[in-house]
């Protein structure tokens, strides 16, 4: 099986969906490793979205990270990196089909309601970020 770390961003906390859209992982079969949660500093969000820091779109990024508190979890599952991103749908919205997280939820790209790894290999270093090795269980 393989983990991938998911966020709920601060819109979805803010409009109260988190526990439909854990609902949608679990009924895929994605198992809950480890969740919580917690407000981002900086210095989190920073490390998070370290590829993307110089782009014009990162200090509002990392502005809207940090605003209000998100919801972290690692998902377990054979693919679960795929699965998670399939689920969530593309970046921007507007190009998100319905049945999707964001095809469901959103409509523009700076407020996109869920975060998932693009691959096993970012999916180890933001699990680390988030969770010890203890919180995984
Ligand atoms: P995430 O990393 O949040 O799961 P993603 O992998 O689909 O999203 P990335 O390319 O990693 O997309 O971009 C990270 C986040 O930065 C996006 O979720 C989006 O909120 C924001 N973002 C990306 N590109 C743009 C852009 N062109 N304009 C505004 N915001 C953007
Ligand atoms: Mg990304």
């Amino acid at each position: 099986a393989q983990n991938t770390l998911v966020l709920l961003k601060p819109d979805a906390v803010q409009r109260k969906l988190c526990g439909e859209i854990i609902q949608r992982f679990e009924r895929k079969g994605l198992l809950l490793s480890a969740l919580k949660l917690l407000q981002l500093t900086p210095e989190m969000a920073a490390n998070h979205y370290a590829e993307h820091k110089g782009k014009p779109f990162y200090p509002a990024l990392v502005e809207f990270i940090t605003s209000s508190p998100v919801v972290a979890m690692v998902l377990t599952g054979c693919n679960a990196v795929k699965i998670v991103r399939t689920m969530m749908g593309p970046t921007n919205p507007v190009d998100a089909l319905p049945g999707t997280i964001r095809g469901d939820y959103a409509k523009v790209m700076s407020y996109n309601i869920v975060h998932g790894s693009d691959s096993a290999d970012s999916a180890a270093r933001e699990i680390a970020i988030y969770f010890t090795e203890q919180e995984i269980v």
